[in-house]
């Protein structure tokens, strides 16, 4: 099947949905209220997801790749659950998550936060 001229005419890094961003024009933190949003913070190259949970004193900081960053837990909590019980934060960096939503980090093995 040939590709169509539009499809040719897009280089490959941008096939996917996430738009290309640079660091310097982002803010420190952001509430993440979209499953859009969601995705595309999830896929960045840069910053860490915080969750606040209404039952614990604390919002902790994740990796992007934690296993508990999971789209499902984001729609059960924010899409279906309306944010009711809790929050997710986009945070330039764990340093600033830490300093401006007072997260600690993620303790799971498989969090690349967890380690130091
Ligand atoms: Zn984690």
């Amino acid at each position: 099947m040939k590709s169509s001229p539009n499809a040719e005419s897009v280089a490959p890094r941008y096939r996917h949905s996430v738009t290309p961003r640079d660091i310097a024009d982002e803010p420190d933190t952001e509430e993440i209220t979209s499953l859009p949003q969601f995705r595309e913070r999830v896929a960045g190259t840069f910053g860490v997801i915080v969750i606040q949970d209404v039952a614990r004193d604390q919002p902790i900081a994740h990796h992007r790749e934690c296993p508990f960053i999971r789209e499902e837990l984001f729609v059960e909590k924010i899409i279906d659950g309306g944010a009711h019980n809790g929050h997710y934060y986009w945070a330039k960096n764990s340093r600033i998550a830490a300093d401006q939503l007072g997260t600690r980090r993620c303790k799971h093995p498989g969090d690349k936060l967890s380690g130091g």
